[in-house]
């Protein structure tokens, strides 16, 4: 196992494993005491080609799993590698979802927000919480990490949502998160997943009177509160180290909040 050194500097990891998730989508596993918590993200530089923000899906002291999606050039790049190739790690950073002992959570995820949810759940059981685990997708074959939340005992219930219905509620997440809210037992909610989906979450969380918190993705360049690439407008509030975990109640009166990020050269992009 490598040891952790300094963590605003990268260290080279060997990719250890990588599973397919689904066509588009691959886990990487590495051996390395990253010491993270969930919400928090690394920084992966991919030999020659860029240095990426994700998500920790993962952490038990030993290894820690990224799920990445194939999207554009910097992914793509990356899904070439192999076994034993080896990629930059810089790390953990960021604010995490904070979990009480008992607490009763309701996960909502979409897209590789799943990722950062199993590992939020997985956390969530050692301190004996209960777990609504909500995961939605556009159709069954892109749905994520439904088993591995199977996996993790009696005090998780997992709750599954198609668009097309072809498996589980057919329609929108946040759907039948209304349902499970409406049980009145939950006391946090956390999302992560598609912004417009985060603040539908956001709404139906404050109308039910449960705090909310989700992850505020920007643009980040250098994820250490340096460059300035992810200041939230009208605010300077930075995603990389004031958040990426917020709370909604902060992020929703936000301009950029739902509407647009911006991209790489800072042009807004709406969503
Ligand atoms: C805190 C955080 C956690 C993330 N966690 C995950 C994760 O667990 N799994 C996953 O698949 N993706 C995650 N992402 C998104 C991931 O960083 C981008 O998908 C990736 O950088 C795309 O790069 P690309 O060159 O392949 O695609 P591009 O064609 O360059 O971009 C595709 C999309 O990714 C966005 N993107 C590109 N570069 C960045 C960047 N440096 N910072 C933020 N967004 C970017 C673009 O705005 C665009 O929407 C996360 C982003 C942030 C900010």
């Amino acid at each position: 196992m490598n040891i952790k050194t300094f963590d605003s500097r990268p260290v080279a990891l060997p990719i250890k494993k990588i599973v397919r998730e689904n066509a588009t989508t691959n886990t990487y596993v590495f051996d390395y005491l990253l010491g993270s918590s969930p919400g928090q993200f690394v920084m992966m530089w991919i030999p020659g080609v860029d240095e990426k923000p994700f998500s920790v899906a993962f952490d038990d002291g030993n290894e820690f799993w990224l799920t990445i999606c194939n999207v554009g050039g910097a992914t793509a790049e990356l899904f070439k590698l192999k076994e034993g190739d080896k990629v930059g790690i810089r790390g953990p950073f960021g604010a995490s979802y904070k979990i009480s002992e008992g607490d009763h959570l309701a996960l909502v995820s979409g897209g590789y927000g799943a990722a950062p949810m199993y590992f939020a759940a997985n956390e969530a059981v050692k301190k004996d919480c209960k777990v609504e685990f909500l995961v939605g997708a556009r159709n069954k074959d892109l749905l994520l990490y439904t088993r591995k939340v199977l996996g993790l005992g009696n005090s998780v219930n997992l709750h599954i949502s198609t668009n097309d219905g072809s498996t589980g509620f057919k329609g929108f997440v946040t759907e039948v998160l209304k349902e499970v809210l409406e049980k009145g037992d939950v006391n946090k909610v956390f999302t992560c997943g598609p912004e417009v989906m985060m603040q539908a979450v956001g709404e139906i969380a404050c109308g039910a009177g449960v705090e909310c918190y989700l992850s505020v993705e920007k643009y980040m360049k250098c994820g250490i509160g340096v460059c300035g690439q992810c200041a939230i407008d009208d605010t300077g509030v930075l995603a990389c180290k004031d958040g990426p975990v917020m709370n909604y109640a902060d992020v929703k009166d936000l301009p950029e909040f739902g509407k647009y990020h911006r991209n790489s050269v800072g042009k807004k992009c709406k969503f």
